[in-house]
């Protein structure tokens, strides 16, 4: 039996990996336009399902960010303490990163 906090820890890293798979497809297409160099509209990765909202980043600041598979890109203040910590704190956007299981 699961406690309601491993079911939310759970939902939320689940959820920001389909956000995180979609910034990823993002990235791809970027490269292809090869548009490296300007910003690009990611949407957040913060566990939130009600979170619509978008930030920008250059695809290298993207990249960069996403070199550890624990680590997603949000909006300033869109974090989870009980599920993540803050890395780095951008003008634009903050790095995050899961707590290991
Ligand atoms: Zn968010």
């Amino acid at each position: 039996m699961k406690s309601r906090d491993e079911v939310r820890r759970e939902r939320l890293i689940k959820n920001e990996q389909s956000f995180r798979d979609y910034n990823n497809r993002r990235v791809s297409f970027e490269q292809e336009a090869d548009v490296e160099d300007d910003l690009v509209p990611f949407v957040c990765e913060c566990g939130d399902s009600e979170c619509i909202e978008g930030m920008e980043l250059s695809v290298d600041d993207y990249m960069a960010a996403h070199s550890s598979g624990l680590r997603f890109t949000v909006k300033p203040g869109h974090y989870f303490p009980e599920a993540e910590r803050v890395v780095a704190e951008h003008d634009r956007f903050w790095l995050v990163e899961k707590h290991e299981a």
